[in-house]
């Protein structure tokens, strides 16, 4: 069975860990919308439209300038545009006090922080997670399709574990602190390339010899 230590020794060597997400923003204000978008999407999908999106709107005065009817027309072919897009004019409104320059949109302090962010429309804990982390580099995990299979792959968690919020309580337990703020990272490109839901790329993997998962499949 692969170790967490194992598992976060080897792999961040083989991927580049430059690219903090694969998600198409300009700023803090567009990276949260493009999380939202991912619920339930692939990340491809979201880019393929959000670089038209954030052109026009790329700040939560602009997003209101440009309306309900007309966001929902650029995000339609994603999955539960009709609320993703109520949520994201929520979430506009919500924000369209903080001051931007020249639309670059930060976050104040006051947002680093997980309780404030779910209190925002369309932001769950997964959401809050992905954004703490990816913007500024904080120790959360966000548990998202990848990160769900892969540890119950791996046999970290087990089947009680069965919601992302249960699986976050029990990596936080078993993962060393030093690679939280690399897990969900780690994690969602390595099973988005190498431990793949359907046929895992087990001959190319570095982890194989340790892996029981793919004994099977030999
Ligand atoms: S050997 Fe296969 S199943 Fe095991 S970690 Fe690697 S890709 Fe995943």
């Amino acid at each position: 069975m692969i170790s967490p230590k194992q598992f976060f020794t080897i792999v961040p060597n083989t991927i580049n860990m430059n690219i903090r997400s694969e998600l198409f923003y300009v700023n803090e204000f567009t990276f949260m919308v493009a999380v939202i978008l991912s619920a339930q999407a692939t990340d491809k999908k979201v880019n393929e439209v959000t670089p038209e999106l954030f052109r026009i709107a790329p700040t939560p005065q602009k997003m209101l300038a440009l309306g309900l009817d007309e966001l929902k027309k650029h995000i339609r072919v994603i999955s539960f545009f009709n609320n993703k897009a109520k949520n994201i004019i929520a979430l506009a409104e919500k924000l369209a006090d903080i001051n931007t320059d020249n639309d670059n949109f930060i976050f104040p302090k006051k947002y680093h922080n997980r309780n404030e962010l779910v209190k925002l429309p369309g932001v769950g804990q997964k959401t809050a997670n992905v954004v703490m982390n990816v913007l500024w580099g904080a120790p959360m995990i966000g548990v998202d399709t990848h990160v769900f299979r892969l540890c119950h792959r791996y046999g970290w968690v087990g089947p009680a574990a069965n919601t992302p919020d249960k699986v976050e309580s029990e990596l936080i337990k078993i993962i060393p602190k030093k690679y939280h703020a690399i897990t969900n990272h780690v994690m969602v490109l390595f099973g988005r390339y190498t431990c793949t839901a359907l046929r895992p790329k087990c001959e190319k993997c570095p982890l194989s010899a340790l892996c029981d998962y793919n004994k099977g499949a030999k």
